[in-house]
């Protein structure tokens, strides 16, 4: 099985406070994996790092087979762009632009052609059921809309890996449910790797492993 995510012995403190202590984790093709945690327990800290969004102060971390610490600013702002999708717990919907083009913004930015990002836009927008909207600008669309398209975006062009901050954080109960199974289906249908923090348990059933993050480091859930 492919290793998308190797992070080895990763350590991180802030003003000589640690948050990540030697910790290791290995996630594999196709897995949708669940970190939870006291808020505080490092899970923003963990999941910046593993979209390398910051460095950690030791360790290893392999993605998609490449050593992103590396890189060069620019070599890695594109393997960012290619590989990694994130989710946030608010949508981050550019405003002043409709619902199709905020999904296609990461394509955009890879300099794909335009007929390219027009068939996989209909394609993501079809299989999102957004496609009534798709020229609605975010303030018009509902919270479980815009976190769909927060995910079509991640995931528009086809990234390794998707990173999910507490997602469903800002969503009713009923919106965080489908949400979670969206997930699931996504996973499914498309073989895709998924690391998310959350704090909803109900996610768990969702998820092939959960695990905790305690004193830096994380622990399978039993
Ligand atoms: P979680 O996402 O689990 O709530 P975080 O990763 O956001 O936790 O934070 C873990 C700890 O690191 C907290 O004590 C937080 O105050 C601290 N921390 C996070 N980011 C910074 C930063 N940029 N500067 C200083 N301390 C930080
Ligand atoms: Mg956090």
């Amino acid at each position: 099985m492919e290793e998308i995510i190797s992070a080895k012995g990763i350590s991180k403190s802030y003003t000589h406070v640690p948050v990540l202590q030697n910790l290791n984790l290995t996630v594999l093709k196709g897995e949708l994996i669940a970190i939870m945690g006291k808020s505080g327990s490092g899970k923003s800290t963990l999941l910046h790092i593993m979209g390398t969004l910051d460095h950690p102060d030791s360790g290893s971390l392999v993605l998609a087979g490449h050593n992103p610490f590396t890189m060069s600013l620019n070599q890695l702002a594109e393997f960012r762009n290619k590989e990694i999708g994130f989710v946030f717990q608010f949508h981050h919907l550019l405003p002043e632009f409709n619902l199709a083009e905020n999904i296609q913004m990461p394509a955009f930015i890879a300099g794909w052609d335009k007929s390219k990002i027009a068939s996989r836009s209909q394609e993501l927008l079809t299989y999102f059921d957004l496609e009534s909207v798709q020229t609605q600008k975010p303030s018009q669309l509902s919270g479980g809309e815009q976190q769909r398209a927060a995910i079509c975006r991640a995931l528009f062009n086809a990234p390794s890996i998707i990173l999910a901050d507490e997602p469903t954080g800002n969503l009713d109960q009923s919106n965080a449910e489908e949400f979670h199974r969206l997930i699931r289906k996504l996973s499914t249908d498309f073989n895709q790797t998924f690391v998310i923090v959350s704090h909803q348990l109900e996610l768990a059933d969702q998820c092939d492993k959960i695990y905790v993050l305690e004193r830096g480091a994380l622990h399978i859930k039993s």
